[in-house]
């Protein structure tokens, strides 16, 4: 499907790692010096990470990408403790979507945890 998910310019990126923080799915990691999208499943293209970024080397674009699968993102973020949980939470709060974060509390009591990795 065509969707708006993070692109990372690879070319301007200095794997200083500060856009990891910002991301309230974990879903940027730093694997080879540069800022990778670890997997297509955990953006749902929110641009948080954006401004985090000196280098201008992130931006939300559309393209062909796997849905974002909440379920994953919540097994990646409990897998990275409690911080983490209460961070993706308060984002959802943010959005306002009452639905999505309610399927999310309820995902925190099912899912296991998902570290991210290929796929
Ligand atoms: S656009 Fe949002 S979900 Fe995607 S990598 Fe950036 S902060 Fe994370
Ligand atoms: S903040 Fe920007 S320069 Fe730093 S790792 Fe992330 S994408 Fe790369």
């Amino acid at each position: 499907m065509r969707r708006r998910i993070v692109t990372i310019n690879e070319q301007t990126c200095i794997g200083c790692g500060l856009c990891l923080p910002d991301c309230p799915t974990l879903a940027l990691g730093i694997p080879d010096g540069k800022s990778r999208l670890l997997d297509d499943r955990l953006c749902d293209g929110c641009g948080a990470c954006v401004s985090a970024c000196p280098e201008g080397a992130l931006r939300v674009t559309e393209r062909e990408a796997r849905p974002f699968d909440l379920c994953r993102a919540i097994g990646r973020v409990r897998s990275a403790g409690e911080c983490a949980v209460r961070g993706l939470l308060a984002y959802l709060e943010g959005c306002g979507d009452e639905a999505l974060l309610s399927r999310a509390r309820d995902l925190l009591g099912t899912v296991p945890d998902e570290p991210a990795g290929p796929g």
